[in-house]
């Protein structure tokens, strides 16, 4: 999948966990910051691949993304595991950890869960595509949804732009329109 439906994709899965699942009360800079970090995770697991728009994006991205392409065994396959969540998770933990005292009004615990979010829905997505994902390396069978390599989408194809990338919109407005009194609960009375 391309980054716009992954940046979405991690978005509508944060939104699907804020509407159903029972939160704490959050400073607003936990909020923007959890929003952040969701959008990062949802692109991380491709910062195996040189071209994506997680190196594109920095000075010296071409290089770093070559190095990491081969640090991490090449595009979908370390950071597109279930071991590879774990790496990430376990990493980004001690990264908020050293992080932690320099932000004391941010609440670390759902900046990592906003990360962890947007990575697995990372996962899922590419599951939809022809390529599959590696899930649980280092068994080394690409898994996708459905099993059957051609029903599924060829990544940045006309499926995914129109069918696949309006499909999480509507499910976005669903979400949203469902659980719309929770959800101004939350902004209301949990964001201070
Ligand atoms: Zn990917």
């Amino acid at each position: 999948m391309i980054g716009r439906t992954h940046d979405l994709a991690a978005f509508t899965a944060l939104g699907l966990v804020v509407a159903t699942e029972p939160l704490p009360k959050i400073s607003l800079a936990t909020a923007m910051v959890a929003l952040f970090a969701n959008m990062i995770g949802g692109i991380a697991p491709d910062i195996d691949q040189p071209t994506a728009p997680f190196w594109k994006n920095l000075p010296i991205g071409k290089y770093a993304g070559r190095t990491f392409d081969r640090l991490l065994g090449g595009h979908r396959f370390l950071s597109h595991s279930l071991i590879g969540l774990i790496i990430f998770g376990l990493g980004w933990h001690y990264l908020l950890i050293i992080l932690m005292p320099s932000f004391p009004y941010i609440n670390m615990d759902i900046v990592w869960w906003a990360f962890m979010i947007g990575f697995l829905s990372h996962l899922v997505m590419d599951s939809f595509t022809r390529e599959g994902v590696p899930w649980l390396l280092p068994i080394p069978f690409k898994f996708g949804i459905p099993p059957l390599t051609t029903l599924r989408v060829s990544t940045g194809g006309l499926i995914e732009k129109f069918i696949i990338f309006p499909s999480l919109i509507l499910l976005n407005i669903f979400i949203y329109k469902v659980y719309y009194v929770k959800l101004l609960t939350f902004l209301h009375q949990y964001i201070k």
